[in-house]
C-alpha cells in the first residue's frame, strides 16, 4: 500500500452501504482564518492564542465570512446518484469532478436502503417514520431486483456494440459513482448547514455528518464557533 493510499484510509469515512467519504488533502487551519482576518492591520500570527479564538468566534457571529475562504477541503466521494443530484446543487465555492459513464463502464453497485420509511404530514412539514419490517424487506427486495435488471439490460447493449453513453440510460438512481469535491471552509460550513440538517433527506445527511467531522477535525476551534451559532455559515 503507498503511502498516499494508507493516508486515504485514515481519513476514509464508510457511508451508506458501499459509499463513503475520503479527506485526500486539506490545506486549512484555524489560524489562516485568524490571519485572513489580521491582515486588515497588517500584522500575522504564527500560531493561536485565547485572543484568536475570540476572534474566530466574533467573525462567525458578525457574520463576517470571508477569512473563512482561506482554505481548502479536497474530498472523494463515492455516492449513490440520487445523492450526487443534491450534492452538485451546492455551487459557491465547490468544485466537482466525476467519473464520466460516457468514457468508462460502470460497476454493478447500488444502494440498497437500510432505513425504508414512510412519509408522514404536509409539503413543508414532512416527517419520516420506519416501515413494517414486511413492507421493508419487499422495498428492498423490489430495488434489488430492479437494479440488477437494469444492470442485465446495460452490459446486453454494451454486447451488442452500444455506445456506454447509451447503454447507461438504462441505470438507476441507486447506481454508485465517485467523484472528487473540493471546497473552502465557508461554502463546507453552508453545505453542513443545509445538509447536516433534520430537513435534508436522510441519505445526503449521512454524508454531510462525515464531512462536518472533517471540519470539525482540521478546524476546531472554526467548527465551535458554527456550532454556537446555530450552525449557520457566515
Ligand atoms: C431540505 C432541502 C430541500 C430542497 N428541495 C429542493 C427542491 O425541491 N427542488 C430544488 O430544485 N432544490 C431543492 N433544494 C436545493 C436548494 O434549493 C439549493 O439549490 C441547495 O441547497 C444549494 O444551496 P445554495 O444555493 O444556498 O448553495 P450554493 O449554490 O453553494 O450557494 C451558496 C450561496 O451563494 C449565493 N448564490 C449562489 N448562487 C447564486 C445565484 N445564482 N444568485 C444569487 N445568489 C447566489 C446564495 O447566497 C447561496 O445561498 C433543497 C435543499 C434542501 C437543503
Amino acid at each position: 500500500m503507498s503511502v498516499e493510499t494508507e493516508q486515504l484510509t485514515q481519513n476514509k469515512v464508510a457511508v451508506l452501504d458501499h459509499g463513503f467519504l475520503a479527506l485526500d488533502g486539506a490545506l486549512a487551519s484555524d489560524l489562516a482564518v485568524v490571519n485572513g482576518a489580521r491582515v486588515s492591520f497588517n500584522s500575522l500570527a504564527d500560531e493561536m492564542n485565547e485572543k484568536d479564538e475570540g476572534l474566530i468566534r466574533f467573525l462567525m457571529r458578525e457574520r463576517h465570512g470571508s477569512p473563512f475562504e482561506h482554505g481548502y477541503f479536497r474530498f472523494i466521494v463515492k455516492a449513490p446518484i440520487f445523492v450526487v443530484r443534491e450534492h452538485h446543487r451546492h455551487r459557491a465555492g465547490h468544485s466537482y469532478n466525476e467519473w464520466s459513464g460516457r468514457y468508462s463502464k460502470m460497476e454493478a453497485e447500488f444502494y440498497v436502503p437500510d432505513y425504508v420509511r414512510t412519509q408522514v404530514g404536509k409539503p413543508g412539514s414532512y416527517s419520516f417514520e420506519p416501515v413494517e419490517p414486511d413492507v421493508r424487506e419487499a422495498a428492498r427486495e423490489e430495488i434489488r431486483a430492479i437494479t440488477e435488471q437494469a444492470f442485465e439490460a446495460y452490459e446486453r447493449m454494451l454486447d451488442q456494440g452500444v455506445a456506454k453513453e447509451v447503454a447507461r440510460m438504462a441505470l438507476p438512481l441507486a447506481l454508485y459513482t465517485k467523484y472528487f469535491w473540493s471546497c473552502n471552509p465557508r461554502s463546507l460550513m453552508h453545505f453542513c448547514s443545509l445538509r447536516n440538517s433534520e430537513h435534508a433527506q436522510f441519505e445526503i445527511r449521512e454524508y454531510a455528518k462525515a464531512a462536518e467531522g472533517f471540519l470539525e477535525r482540521v478546524m476546531p476551534v472554526t467548527h465551535a464557533a458554527f456550532v454556537e451559532q446555530g450552525r449557520t455559515a457566515p
